[in-house]
C-alpha cells in the first residue's frame, strides 16, 4: 500500500518534502496540519488536499478518526516535536519526526514510549541514511576495507542570519548549532564508524553574545571516544560556510564525503577512487523507504527509528555537559 502521509509545519523543510513527495512512488502527500490558514489553502490547491484532511494545532487529535492518513510527519520547530509525536500517537497514526527528534533524551525517550504504548511507529527524518555514496562508504566498512576503524572526522556548519528566528530561541530550539547542524556529525560518526561512542569531551567558545544567547551554542568543538577505540574529532558551528565534510580513516583506507550532508550531489572518494553512486533527492528516497519500514517492517541499513534518534539526543546531553564541566563524559547508550 501507498503511505498516506499528513505534513505538520508548512515552512521550509516541510515544503521541501512536499515536493520531493510528487516523485515518491509509495508514499503521497494527502494531509496538512497548521496554524495558518492561508498556506493551507494554498498547499490544498497546490497538492490537491482534500478539506476533510486539512487540522491546525487545536484540532489535530481527531486525525484519529480519519481512515485515509497513515502517518504524520512532524516538520514543526524542535522544541514542539514532543507534544506533537505523543499526540499524533494517541490518534492512532504512526509518527516521523524531523531531527533533533527533541531537544534532550529524557523527551526522546518519553516520544518512543508513547508510540510504543499506542502500538504506532515513530521514525526519524535521518535521511542521509538512504544516500548511497553514504551506504556505499558503509558497505566498504562492513567489508573490512578499510581495516579497522581509527578515526572519524565530522565537521556541520553554516552562517545563520535573521537573529530572531526560533533556531535562536532556546525554548522552541533546545540549544543552538549542535540540535540544528552538529547532529549530522554525531549521528554520522556512528553510522561512519559503525559504533556508539562511550565517552566525550567538549569545548564551547562563542564571539558574539547577544545572537547567541544563554543556552544557544554558536560552536562546539567534541571529540567522542569508541569502544575499540576509535576517535572521533567534530565541529559544529552556526558562524562559518562551507562546513559539510566527513572523513574517515583506517588501518587500509579512507573515505571523505565532502559535502557529506547537504541537500545537492553529495560528493567523495576513497582511497580506491572516486564515489559514482547515483545523486538522489533524498527525501524522495526517504518517504519511499520510510513506507516499505512501516508497512512491510523492512530494516533499513542504518536504522532510523525512535531508539536510534534517543542515542543521538544522549551525546548531545553528555556534550553540552561536558562543555559546561570541562570534563570527559561517559556515555552508555
Ligand atoms: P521553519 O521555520 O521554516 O518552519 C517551521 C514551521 O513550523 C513554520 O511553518 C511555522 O509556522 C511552524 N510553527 C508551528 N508552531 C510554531 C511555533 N510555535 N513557533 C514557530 N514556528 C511554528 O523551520 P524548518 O527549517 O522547516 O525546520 C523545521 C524542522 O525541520 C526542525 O526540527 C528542523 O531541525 C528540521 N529540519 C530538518 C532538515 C533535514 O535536512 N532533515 C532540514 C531543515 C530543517
Amino acid at each position: 500500500p501507498v503511505l498516506r502521509v499528513a505534513i505538520m509545519g508548512l515552512g521550509s523543510y516541510g515544503t521541501r518534502v512536499a515536493e520531493a513527495m510528487q516523485t515518491c512512488t509509495k508514499a503521497k502527500l494527502v494531509g496538512v496540519i497548521s496554524g495558518t490558514p492561508s498556506k493551507v489553502k494554498e498547499w490544498q490547491s497546490k497538492y490537491k488536499i482534500p478539506e476533510k484532511n486539512c487540522y491546525n494545532y487545536e484540532n489535530f487529535d481527531n486525525i484519529k478518526s480519519n481512515p485515509d492518513i497513515d502517518a504524520v510527519y512532524v516538520i514543526t520547530p524542535n522544541g514542539l516535536h514532543h507534544d506533537q509525536v505523543i499526540r499524533v500517537a494517541k490518534a492512532g497514526k504512526h509518527a516521523i519526526c524531523e531531527k533533533p527528534m527533541a531537544v534532550n533524551a529524557r523527551e526522546g525517550q518519553e516520544m518512543v514510549d508513547a508510540c510504543k504504548k499506542a502500538n504506532v511507529k515513530l521514525l526519524v527524518g535521518y535521511r542521509m541514511h538512504f544516500e548511497p555514496k553514504t551506504l556505499e562508504v558503509i558497505r566498504m566498512r562492513k567489508a573490512g576495507e578499510f581495516g579497522k576503524i581509527l578515526f572519524f572526522q565530522g565537521l556541520c556548519g553554516f552562517t545563520i542570519g535573521d537573529p530572531t528566528q526560533w533556531r535562536l530561541n532556546k525554548q522552541l530550539s533546545g540549544g543552538g548549532s549542535i540540535m540544528d547542524i552538529g547532529i549530522y556529525a554525531i549521528n554520522g560518526s556512528r553510522y561512519m564508524t559503525g559504533e556508539d561512542p562511550v565517552w566525550v569531551t567538549a569545548q564551547e567558545t562563542k564571539t558574539d553574545n547577544v545572537k547567541f544567547k544563554e543556552g544557544v551554542d554558536e560552536t562546539i568543538q567534541f571529540q567522542l571516544g569508541f569502544p575499540s577505540g576509535a576517535v572521533a574529532s567534530c565541529l559544529s558551528t552556526y558562524t562559518m560556510n562551507n562546513l559539510d565534510r566527513f572523513f574517515l580513516n583506517g588501518e587500509k583506507g579512507f573515505a571523505e564525503l565532502l559535502p557529506s550532508t547537504g541537500y545537492g550531489p553529495i560528493m567523495g572518494h576513497t582511497h580506491k577512487g572516486e564515489l559514482t553512486q547515483p545523486v538522489t533527492v533524498h527525501q524522495t528516497v526517504q518517504m519511499d523507504q520510510m513506507a516499505g519500514i512501516i508497512f512491510q517492517n523492512k530494516q533499513p541499513v542504518v536504522p532510523i527509528d525512535g531508539e536510534e534518534a534517543v542515542k543521538d539526543l544522549k551525546i548531545i546531553d553528555a556534550i553540552y555537559l561536558a562543555a559546561k564541566t570541562g570534563t570527559k563524559v561517559s556515555i552508555k547508550l
